[in-house]
């Protein structure tokens, strides 16, 4: 076991040996289905993990220019059949050729997109892969944000914006429509895809079942997401691909804090050095409780706490805590499940300084790949 009573903080803390179960069990799925899966890196891009990852998994999804040059420079490193896939809601003048260059697929948001970007993509990649993301207009999303099918939705066509013209340029479609859903979400989802767009599945190489799919939580039922995809490759012969980020890191860390102050305004207040607004954004917007090591819900245990963030922003508070003894001033405190969607949004709102990055071994060390200090927040300001 870590001894995190040593480990400066704040601190975001993957654990390899936790990485690896997902990645095999993502293998797993890729092995029985023949799908092959890529790394979503708006989820999780701590690429000093890519060697690792890129045992695994077949390349990465990239949401722009400088996702997939991050992908190309430290996934396909390691890996050289690597595949790294451009999907944007718009792509702009500026990036188009250099993405291009990089892309082995591209993935236009609507007919609009690919008819103007067609012909230029082509010249500068003759083998790039064209697709379009598809609007299913079904998804069972729980919460609005995250709901790529919500009412005036710009993520994918819709059928009554499909063109039948685009495809003749195409080799897939793209769909992304769940978000921590299991595999019946995915199963319904795929019949509202399937009634609109099956038509059209003969034209095609490959479809893109996009992120969301909650593969490596407990529970979640591997042999019939196993079924679903076999069935379909062989229903319309087709390549299927799945691109989940949240399921890679899914688990896989912490985020280590400690304790700085601690008093008492109607309830006990302990103050940490890291920010639940600019280190965990998703508690606050999606929002979510992360669970805290060792601790319960308010009253569950003796002694109940407030615990805040260090910015000067009134709700940055990661929520209320009971634990078996007091908090003291030093006193580690452990958030779980912080891999996943946190680094990649964290910021230096108020100057508060970034957490460290840091790799725990499978041999029991403990690598801080990355520490942040003054510059980081000086250079993004003017
Ligand atoms: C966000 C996103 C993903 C990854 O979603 P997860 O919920 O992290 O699995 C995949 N594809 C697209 C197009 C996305 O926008």
């Amino acid at each position: 076991m870590l001894d995190h009573t040593q480990v400066t903080t704040p601190c975001y803390i993957c654990d390899e040996q936790l990485l690896e179960k997902n990645l095999q069990l993502l293998d797993y799925v890729q092995k029985q289905s023949g799908v092959k899966v890529i790394l979503a890196l708006k989820g999780f891009a701590m690429w000093a993990t890519f060697d690792l990852v890129s045992k695994y998994l077949k390349g990465c999804t990239a949401s722009g220019l400088y996702e997939a040059k991050l992908a190309r420079e430290e996934f396909c490193k390691h890996r050289l059949d690597a595949e790294v896939h451009t999907y944007s809601p718009a792509f702009k003048e500026d990036d188009i050729e250099e993405i291009a260059s990089i892309s082995d697929h591209i993935v236009f948001n609507s007919p609009n997109q690919l008819q103007l970007y067609y012909e230029r993509v082509k010249k500068i990649n003759p083998d790039i892969s064209v697709s379009l993301r598809i609007n299913p207009e079904y998804s069972e999303s729980p919460v609005d944000i995250y709901n790529p099918c919500g009412v005036y939705s710009r993520l994918g066509t819709t059928l009554e914006n499909f063109d039948e013209k685009v495809l003749e340029y195409i080799d897939g479609f793209n769909f992304h429509a769940l978000c921590e859903q299991d595999v019946d979400a995915l199963q319904n989802v795929l019949n509202a895809f399937e009634r609109k767009f099956s038509r059209y599945f003969k034209d095609l190489k490959y479809i893109n079942f996009g992120g969301g799919h909650h593969i490596t939580k407990k529970g979640y039922d591997v042999e019939k997401l196993i079924t679903i995809i076999q069935k379909f490759k062989q229903k319309y012969g087709v390549e299927v691909y799945l691109e989940p980020g949240e399921a890679v890191g899914w688990q896989s860390g912490v985020l280590l804090s400690t304790v700085l102050d601690v008093f008492h305004n109607g309830m006990d207040i302990a103050i940490l050095d890291t920010s639940a607004e600019a280190h965990m954004p998703d508690t606050l917007a999606m929002p979510y409780r992360a669970e805290v090591r060792g601790a319960g819900k308010a009253g569950e245990k003796k002694y109940t706490y407030r615990l805040g963030g260090n910015t000067c922003l009134a709700g940055d508070i990661m929520g209320e805590y009971s634990f078996d003894t007091p908090l003291n001033i030093g006193d580690k405190i452990i958030f779980e499940d912080q891999i996943h969607y946190t680094f990649v949004k964290s910021t230096t709102f108020n100057g508060i300084k970034l957490p460290s990055l840091a790799i725990y071994r499978k041999n029991g060390s403990l690598d801080i790949i990355k520490e942040f200090n003054y510059e980081d927040y000086k250079n993004r300001l003017s």
